[in-house]
């Protein structure tokens, strides 16, 4: 028999158009002065200032000094802004690297420490130092608006690597796929692909349990029958929405049991050869999905049928068709790494969370997909 326990403390508000509705969330909230917190393509796009008068003046000052894969100096930058404005919660508008920007500074708010003593210097974060935030995604890719993980990279040392808290959760996730409409094809599929991940990551982990399977299961079903569909039409609003929806359920499939061996790859490929993340995440997708496959009684293969497919197997095929079609790498040639790299490469994929993955994965075996996959 399973045991297992479930927590999500954020309240989701789910809508095409509904973040038209900021105000009345922030004054649910009893707030009055706030900082919206983005990145600069947003605020070049204007969205950030419709964000800003949607808000009727509680908004009153914007930080988007961040850039994908957010670092832990745009976190201390956020927070010191917070801190001298006196200012009581935060919007995050934006994909997962704003939004964990905006996760991190608000958790910090109230302390004078830098979010480094946390995410490398092994402090435990404290609500009693933390103001509340409005999470606002704007890609359908990490679900960070439901989960408690911060992704943060320090330049100085040459590292990405999530930190985890109750601290890091948001008050509410104001979820509005019309503001998906504007992402670019290649960040459609990269994101669109991140959610497959954080899917089928919840399902196969080692830790995996049934709720966030049921959230995996419904994930994965909608990630099939959309990522395409939007990154062919772009306009879809109906295509954009399930993805939105996938991009939840997924957060929330991934939250509890954490995320396995495609993330852990995925750090090296996006520090050391620069890929998007979702994209480095599905580069090893499928090869797990193989791998995986016949795990704890072929549990895959019935998650698999469920979607409409022969097994996982059948699944894996379509993943990798789909990769293809969106444009995305498939080979370790293609993304850059040439071959007497793979050594380095197999030697930085070994985040804690690859201990996740049902099928251990040491040295030897990740070598062995490295070589398969050039
Ligand atoms: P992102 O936030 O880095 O954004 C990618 C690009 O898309 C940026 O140039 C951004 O300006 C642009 N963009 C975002 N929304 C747009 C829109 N509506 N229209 C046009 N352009 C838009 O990408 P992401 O994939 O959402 O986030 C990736 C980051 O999130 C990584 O650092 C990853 O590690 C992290 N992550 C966090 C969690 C979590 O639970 N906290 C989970 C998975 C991934």
């Amino acid at each position: 028999m399973l045991a297992w326990e479930f927590l999500m403390p954020v309240k989701i508000i789910y809508g095409a158009g509904s973040v038209e509705k900021l105000e009345s969330v922030i004054d649910s909230l009893g707030l009055k002065k706030g900082i919206l917190v983005s990145d600069k393509f947003l605020v070049d796009s204007g969205m950030a200032q419709k964000i800003v008068e949607y808000s009727n003046g509680k908004l009153v000052e914007v930080f988007s000094d961040i850039v994908p894969n957010p670092t832990v100096d745009s976190v201390d930058e956020c927070a010191k802004i917070i801190r001298e404005k006196n200012l009581e919660f935060a919007v995050a508008l934006g994909g997962g690297s704003s939004l964990d920007c905006a996760k991190a500074a608000c958790a910090i708010a109230k302390s004078n420490d830098s979010i480094r003593d946390y995410h490398t210097g092994g402090k435990v974060l404290s609500k009693s130092t933390a103001i509340p935030l409005i999470a606002v995604p704007t890609t359908a890719g990490t679900g960070s608006e439901v989960t408690k993980v911060a992704v943060l990279s320090d330049p100085s040392k040459n590292m990405k690597a999530p930190m985890g808290s109750p601290v890091l959760y948001a008050k509410i996730a104001l979820v509005d796929s019309k503001l998906t409409l504007s992402v670019p094809k290649s960040v459609t599929a990269s994101t669109g692909l991140d959610v497959l991940s954080h899917a089928l990551g919840a399902f196969w982990n080692k830790h995996h349990q049934p709720i966030c399977d049921a959230f995996a299961l419904a994930s994965t079903r909608l990630v099939f029958q959309n990522v395409e569909k939007v990154y062919n039409e772009p306009n879809n609003l109906e295509a954009r929405d399930n993805m939105m929806l996938a991009s939840l359920l997924a957060g929330l499939a991934f939250g509890t049991p954490g995320t396995t061996a495609p993330h852990a790859c995925s750090f090296p490929l996006t520090n050391d050869y620069h890929l998007p993340h979702g994209e480095a995440c599905a580069f090893t997708l499928d090869y797990f999905l193989r791998l995986n496959a016949d795990v704890e009684g072929g549990r895959l293969h019935k998650l698999a049928q469920d979607c409409g497919f022969k097994d996982a197997f059948a699944m894996a095929d379509e993943l990798l068709r789909l990769k293809k079609a969106m444009g995305m790498k498939t080979t370790l040639r293609e993304a850059g790494v040439k071959e007497e790299d793979i050594e380095n490469l197999a030697n930085h994929s070994t985040h804690p969370n690859i201990k996740n993955n049902p099928v251990d994965m040491d040295h030897a075996a990740l070598l062995k997909m490295y070589k398969a996959l050039y």
